[in-house]
């Protein structure tokens, strides 16, 4: 729980800026046993005899992932613990000299606190200047009580075009536009937005009784044209450089970032869109707390950037020192509180009683130092519960200190962990109204009233709210999956929509892979093969003709632990191997993978590895043959995106992300050549098998047939080009114009 203590002022403390092989290879189609030096390397026992087992049953795993649902709903969420650091090069990358902020704003004095009562700011756009989602929002502020306007504020109500700096009101909004899906025809070209009309968005996918199910999103890799239509086309316009919209400014606010800080796909997201962003000329900052767990190999020229950050707590201040460093070439900035809660401390990214709170005072701080520094970014992009405060800062303290530019987007990796918390969080970070924000229409969690909802405050005050694939956004409105924010999702439909994710093909990319023994592609499949070998070889399993089907992820049970175990044991008895790479925070779950490893350490068809491990999940996307994601609920998923990159085939439940990007190859609406997986609906054992069975009889029966499916996965493009454009026309449509 989190704890009542009283945090003041605390004393300036200097920065603390620091920072398996494989044995002799496998006769073929002899299964290997491992040496001693072997076991001790891999962590394997010397009896290879399962552990007594009798206690430790799948049921126990479904009960498991049953009270984790529960728990997710207390008041002092908890997010799951990062149990070790990716492990990747450093970026050859030269960077440009780091940025320090200039002497003038560091006269500003931490007294915002005191002036967040002040009335607010008068500042205002022209009503031609509107974007469409807050001419709508305005049109309901008006009637909400505590908005307290001035003078000036009720002379411009009605044609303002301020943020929805307080929430709308339920009955108020009624849907003047139909929820925004982003999707993409094969290979579109970004859409101008004058040419597009004033929505960001190209297509309405709500579903509803009439319509069909929404129409997932995927950006198709055509085979390759013909060579007269290639002649026939004028120019080919590079992508990256093309866009009419202009140049923006764009501040990242994230828990997590790509390979520093990463703990799940989130990581990867901020990570991949900021370059992206970069990339088609904009100017992307990050900022994320400084760890110390941060992959400081990772991260060039760090330096003291602004060493007198003094951040509201509790009525008085935290001292904090913001650093400034490369990471892989994108410009970030890192937060060091000096105080006695020692937030960022703590060996690992979550996991702890007061991570709402840690996370409320990051937010808090990086809003601080936005102001203090005096940047004046167009967009303000934050990422689930843990920075969804940034808005509700902004609109309700900074907006009135002057920071009247910024307009926020507000991505939702996982609605599954929403930051619940009590009314002292209102107290530590300055949100000095109780009775203004305990409010249903703005931070009262939709089933506790006496508890605030992080996340639902992101989504009420934010301009534009994504989730991470168009089906999710469905999903979590419509069908059961927002954990309980589907009424707010609702209300605030006109400015929800979805993005399926990119994957960075600089990173994940079999071409080029730093970690991969051999390099392949389209043109050389075959070498895909030798990866196989060398997974097989470092896993110390047999090198036989069987298919690999892998696994990497956490070990959550929203990644379907049920299935994920018997799909290990259908896999062996369909003749096949099996590789696990996966860690859990949950001590139950990874005590319960463990004994299965004792238990399957001598089949020479298995391995489980259990931890984090950046390097050896590459050779696994390499290497198997089938890559499983069969997930309770998924709002995009990554693994699948990367699998089909490295030609390997995905075997998902149909949900969210997985049934955006994934097509069975027997039975898709899709032509064939667009097929690149197998897909089965039911969360149980038979819809398991149905699918991961019909991938198995393929690889044996038709390995023709797999090999043209592996082809057409390759062929997908699922880099960050179409959804970066995305982002970018939803930043235009918020923007302050
Ligand atoms: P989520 O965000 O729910 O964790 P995603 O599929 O979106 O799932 O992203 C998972 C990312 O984390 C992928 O890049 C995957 O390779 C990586 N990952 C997950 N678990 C591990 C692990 N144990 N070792 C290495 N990488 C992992």
């Amino acid at each position: 729980m989190l704890g009542n203590r009283t945090h003041l002022m605390t004393q300036k403390t200097p920065p603390k800026g620091k920072q398996t092989d494989a044995s002799e290879a496998q006769a073929k189609g002899k299964p290997a046993k491992a040496t001693e030096k072997q076991r001790a390397q891999t962590g394997r026992p010397k009896d290879g005899k399962a552990e007594a087992l009798s206690n430790i049953t799948p049921e126990r795993v479904a009960v498991s992932a049953k009270s984790e649902s529960a728990v997710s709903r207390n008041i002092a969420d908890q997010a799951p613990e990062q149990t070790s650091s990716p492990t990747m090069a450093s970026a050859a990358k030269a960077p440009e000299a780091p940025e320090t902020i200039s002497p003038e704003v560091s006269e500003k004095k931490p007294e915002n606190a005191r002036s967040e009562a002040s009335s607010p700011d008068t500042t205002r756009v022209s009503p031609a200047q509107k974007n469409p989602v807050e001419r709508v929002s305005v049109a309901f502020t008006a009637e909400l009580p505590e908005a307290e306007p001035t003078l000036e504020d009720k002379k411009t109500l009605a044609e303002t075009d301020e943020p929805p700096s307080v929430p709308v009101n339920a009955e108020d909004a009624m849907p003047t536009t139909e929820p925004v899906f982003l999707n993409h025809a094969p290979n579109e070209e970004p859409v101008p937005m004058e040419a597009a009309g004033p929505a960001p968005v190209p297509q309405d996918l709500k579903p509803s009784e009439e319509t069909p199910p929404p129409e997932p999103e995927f950006i198709l890799a055509e085979t390759e044209p013909p060579a007269a239509q290639v002649e026939a086309k004028p120019e080919p316009t590079p992508h990256h450089t093309v866009s009419a919209i202009p140049s923006m400014f764009i501040i990242q606010i994230t828990p997590e970032l790509a390979p520093v800080a990463k703990v799940g796909g989130l990581a990867d997201v901020v990570f991949g869109l900021s370059n992206e962003l970069e990339i088609r000329g904009n100017h992307v900052e990050i900022i994320l707390p400084k760890y110390d767990c941060l992959r400081y190999d990772h991260i060039w020229g760090l330096c003291e950037t602004y060493n007198d950050l003094w951040v509201p707590w509790y009525g008085g201040a935290i001292h904090c020192t913001v650093y400034f460093g490369f990471v892989h070439g994108r410009k970030c900035f890192f937060i060091e509180p000096h105080s006695a809660d020692n937030f960022f401390n703590r060996g690992c990214i979550y996991g702890f009683n007061d991570d709402v709170m840690r996370f409320a005072f990051f937010t808090r701080a990086a809003m601080e130092f936005l102001w203090k520094s005096g940047k004046n970014p167009e967009i303000i992009h934050c990422h689930d519960w843990q920075t969804a405060l940034a808005p509700v800062f902004l609109f309700e303290i900074y907006k009135f200190l002057g920071m009247t530019h910024p307009r926020v987007c507000f991505t939702i990796h996982n609605f599954k962990h929403q930051g619940v918390t009590g009314a002292q969080l209102l107290h530590a970070t300055g949100l000095n109204r109780p009775e203004y924000y305990f409010h249903y229409d703005r931070l009262q969690d939709n089933f506790n009233p006496h508890a605030l909802n992080l996340m639902k405050g992101g989504v009420v005050y934010s301009n534009f709210v994504t989730t991470v694939s168009p089906r999710h956004a469905s999903e979590a409105k419509d069908q059961g999956q927002g954990f309980g924010l589907e009424p707010t999702l609702h209300i605030h439909h006109v400015k929800y929509g979805g993005v399926v994710n990119g994957v960075d093909y600089n990173v994940w990319n079999p071409e080029i892979d730093r970690y991969l023994p051999y390099h392949f592609g389209l043109d050389n499949i075959d070498d895909k093969y030798k990866n196989k070998k060398a997974l097989r070889d470092r896993l110390m399993i047999a090198d036989n003709e069987k298919p690999i089907v892998a696994f990497v992820g956490r070990l959550d049970p929203q990644k379907g632990l049920e299935l994920i175990r018997h799909a290990i044991f259908y896999t062996l008895h369909r003749r096949g191997q099996f590789v696990l790479l996966g860690s859990s925070p949950d001590g139950q779950i990874n005590s319960y993978f463990w004994s299965l490893k004792h238990q399957l350490n001598d089949n020479p068809d298995c391995h489980i590895e259990i931890g984090f491990n950046e390097e050896l999940s590459h050779l696994i996307y390499a290497g198997a043959d089938i890559m499983l994601v069969p997930s309770q609920f998924e709002p995009c998923g990554l693994t699948q995106l990367i699998a089909m990159r490295y030609g390997t085939i995905p075997v998902v439940r149909e949900v969210g992300g997985l049934a955006d990007t994934v097509f069975d190859k027997d039975y898709s609406y899709k032509p064939l050549h667009e097929r690149n997986g197998y897909v089965f609906k039911n969360y149980d054992y038979s819809g398991l098998e149905s699918a991961l069975g019909r991938a198995l009889s393929c690889y044996y029966d038709y390995p023709e047939h797999f090999r043209e499916l592996m082809k057409n996965a390759m062929r997908y493009d699922f880099s960050w080009k179409n959804p970066g454009q995305d982002y970018l026309n939803i930043y235009d449509y918020i923007r302050e114009k």
